[in-house]
């Protein structure tokens, strides 16, 4: 990982609570996704005059988990504040949102996450998290450049979202990335929503080079996509710098089309948006017994869980780090090491082994996660066992993965393709005489390491498309080799 020490990163994450049941200032349904568009409205989120915004008391509620989860201060006594903009997707013409100024406060200030990067820790600290209401959507013809039209669904209008916004101390676009897989992480343990679900996050981005202006990147719609700005932009400011050129401090958005950030606004500041406060709802109050009760509630967090994983499999940092990122991953894990009894140490590592990299590589090529799939924690157990007990190869057992993901046991997909392992011993011979004929170095050099024996079985392998039982296969090239006077 090069770090790029002149570079400074700021992020401002917006995460929708997607597992909230209504809208954070009215009781329409929070779900919009699939939905009739504006079907899901009612005077309060259209914003039609007179109607009275009441607050979510399990929006408060899930706020506080993740403000817990995040190590922030939460302030006992706020209030929301009107951010006033004009635009069609805010029928009000102001968002009711939080404001850390003017006698405002945020819902809950500071914070960290710690990063684990290759060769370090690093912490990165967090300004504040408040929160606010979602504008409706927007939704145009092919892009919005072109679009003859844009179409609002005011479904989507008054969803509750929660903003991360971290200091200015991120150093590269892959201290941002780990970042954000450690706040989607913490976000999935603390219940409180499903990051998975497109649109449920946006990202705002402002990025410098020490001593010159900054820029901000506004409305990156996936954490994949936040990487990819960041570096961008860094490319475009650095270039602008070696043409003499100076950095102006302006408003950017992200194409993630054509994979550019373009200027959309200069010399915008946050004064423009008037800040004031919510005269129809009354301040929030949180005492203590609140906060101590929602934190007896809290679920296992997964540094806490990566340490007991760590402690009860003997796994390693890195995969006990790696393994808890996901939730349900975790979660398949434990459930499958814990089905076999005879599981021991060297089975946890396989467990996890088989998960971090051959079924997420599965995972990753279709773009599903463990839940989406037919993939059941006892599958794993057969993989592993039937490999112990040398009933198939790894290789095999590789090759049947994407089958497994669809639900087939072992030998059902065995007799599918019809990869029983060979062990027929007369047919394994003809090959073993085969592959010492047609190998002749191999077989000079396992006169004097022992280990060349491998290339052969190898070889043999490869005839036999990796069906060769590896044991069987074994014991007869080293017979073969005997009865040449080659080894021992
Ligand atoms: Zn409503």
């Amino acid at each position: 990982m090069s770090l790029q020490k002149d570079v400074i990163i700021g992020l401002e994450v917006h995460i929708q609570l997607t597992n909230l049941k209504t809208k954070l200032f009215c009781s329409c349904s929070n779900d919009y996704r699939g939905t009739e568009p504006n079907s899901h409205v009612c005077p309060i989120c259209i914003g039609l005059p007179g109607s009275l915004p009441v607050v979510n008391k399990k929006a408060i509620e899930f706020a506080t988990r993740i403000a817990i989860a995040l190590n922030c201060k939460i302030n006992k006594s706020m209030y929301f504040f009107r951010k006033n903009y004009f635009y069609v997707d805010l029928p009000k013409g102001f968002q009711i949102s939080q404001y850390n100024r003017a006698g405002g406060r945020a819902f809950a200030d500071g914070g960290q996450i710690t990063l684990k990067l290759n060769s370090h820790k690093k912490d990165i600290i967090l300004n504040r998290i408040h929160l606010e209401e979602d504008p409706a959507r927007l939704v145009h013809k092919g892009s919005i450049a072109t679009s003859p039209y844009t179409l609002v669904d005011y479904n989507r209008s008054g969803v509750t979202l929660i903003e991360i916004v971290t200091e200015p101390v991120i150093g590269s676009p892959e201290e941002a990335r780990e970042f954000l897989k450690q706040v989607k992480s913490i976000v999935q343990y603390s219940g409180i929503s499903s990051l998975d679900l497109e649109g449920s996050v946006r990202v705002d981005a402002n990025i410098s080079i020490k001593g010159h202006e900054r820029s901000e990147v506004k409305n990156i719609n996936s954490f994949k996509e936040v990487e990819r700005a960041l570096r961008h932009e860094i490319v475009r400011q650095k270039n602008q710098l070696k043409r003499g050129k100076e950095l102006i401090q302006e408003t950017r958005h992200w194409d993630d089309k054509r994979r550019i950030t373009i200027s959309l606004r200069t010399k915008e500041f946050e004064a423009d948006y008037r800040y004031f406060p919510e005269q129809d709802l009354v301040p929030i109050e949180i005492d203590n017994n609140f906060i101590q009760k929602v934190k007896d509630e809290l679920p296992e967090m997964p540094s806490e869980r990566s340490l007991r994983l760590r402690r009860d499999y003997n796994l390693s940092d890195f995969d006990s780090d790696n393994l808890v990122l996901d939730k349900d991953i975790a979660d398949f894990y434990e459930e499958g090491v814990n089905s076999d009894a005879l599981f021991g140490t060297n089975e946890y590592k396989q467990y996890c082994n088989w998960l971090m990299n051959d079924v997420s590589r599965v995972l990753n090529e279709q773009n599903k996660t463990i839940k989406d799939t037919k993939l059941h924690p006892h599958q794993i157990v057969d993989i592993i066992r039937h490999i112990n007990e040398g009933k198939i190869t790894t290789k095999i057992a590789k090759n049947i993965i994407d089958d497994m993901i669809d639900g087939f046991s072992i030998s059902e997909i065995l007799e599918m393709k019809g990869k029983k392992r060979i062990s027929d011993e007369n047919l394994l011979e003809k090959l073993g005489i085969e592959v010492i004929e047609e190998n002749s170095k191999i077989v000079k050099d396992c006169r004097v390491n022992p280990k060349a024996i491998e290339a052969l079985i190898g070889r043999v392998m490869q005839k036999t498309k990796g069906q060769a039982d590896p044991h069987i296969t074994r014991t007869i090239i080293l017979e073969l080799l005997k009865e040449k006077g080659i080894t021992e």
